[in-house]
């Protein structure tokens, strides 16, 4: 009998936890634990670190896991880490479920940054008003070009202050549309976008809306990680683990 660990905290692992909800294959969601209200999963979740590699190891080992899908967001990286890592110690196979990343197209007046550090230094400058959709992560970065006003759009509502001293926060979740985020971007006169390149549809809106706006994209271009078998579509993964039948459900 196999048994799944999902490393989740995306739209697809929900959607592959859907899937797999709909076969007998035993799984569970494993959640960071980054979000006060995860979105609820239709299987048994678990929510926090595993101590590092090892401890992911020893946990596939000691609850009998078959196989392992790291369907965690693109700039997740320590995870992704650590999950190849666990996979060679523990001997369970290992299969990554990501999304393509987003591609310019015409309209689109995009900056390419190689991380967050160059997105910050990109951002030297006269003061502008700025979406920063990047997360809670690293926002303590942007703190090093105080002269703008900040937009943030935070899952949860903040706790604390937070390190920039000028900006303003929207509390909401996606998916997103490009009419709201068009309605945003004008509300709060965003001059310039910042955002990881996260790839999938829900993100998207606010690129087609500041394309639709002329504004210019800061674009912090994904991690590189380690090689590792890779598929973009929970078909692919209901094949890996050979439950084809459940493609018809
Ligand atoms: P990260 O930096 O790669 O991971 C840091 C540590 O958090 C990991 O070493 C692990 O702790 C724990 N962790 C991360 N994902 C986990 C999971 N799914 N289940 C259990 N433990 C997990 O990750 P991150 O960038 O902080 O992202 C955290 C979570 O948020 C991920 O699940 C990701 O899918 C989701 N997310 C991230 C972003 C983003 O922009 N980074 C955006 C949307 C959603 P241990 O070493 O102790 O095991």
């Amino acid at each position: 009998m196999i048994k799944v660990l999902i490393l989740g905290g995306t739209t697809e692992a929900g959607e592959l936890a859907q899937a797999l909800a709909k076969t007998d294959v035993p799984a569970l969601y494993s959640y960071a634990g980054r979000v006060k209200t995860p979105k609820p999963q239709p299987i048994p979740v678990r929510t926090g670190g595993f101590g590092g590699a090892e401890g992911l190891g020893e946990f596939l080992r000691a609850e009998g896991f078959t196989h392992l899908v790291d369907a965690t967001h693109p700039f997740a990286e320590q995870m992704s880490r650590n999950a190849v890592l666990a996979s060679d110690q523990s001997g369970v196979p290992l299969l990554a479920l990501t999304r393509s990343p987003w591609q310019p197209v015409e309209g689109d007046r995009w900056q390419e940054v190689a991380n967050v550090e160059a997105a910050v230094q990109a951002l030297a400058g006269p003061r502008q008003r700025v979406m920063l959709a990047i997360g809670r992560q690293h926002l303590e970065a942007f703190a090093s070009q105080p002269q703008h006003h900040y937009l943030l759009r935070l899952v949860d509502e903040p706790t604390g202050a937070l390190p920039l001293p000028n900006c303003t926060v929207t509390v909401d979740r996606g998916p997103f549309t490009t009419k709201g985020d068009l309605a945003l971007l004008k509300r709060h006169g965003i001059e310039r976008v910042v955002s990881k390149n996260a790839g999938g549809e829900g993100a998207a809106a606010k690129l087609l809306a500041a394309r639709e706006l002329g504004l210019p994209v800061l674009m912090i271009k994904r991690p590189t990680l380690a090689t590792r078998p890779e598929v973009h579509s929970v078909d692919q993964v209901l094949r890996w683990l050979g439950h084809e039948v459940a493609l018809g459900v």
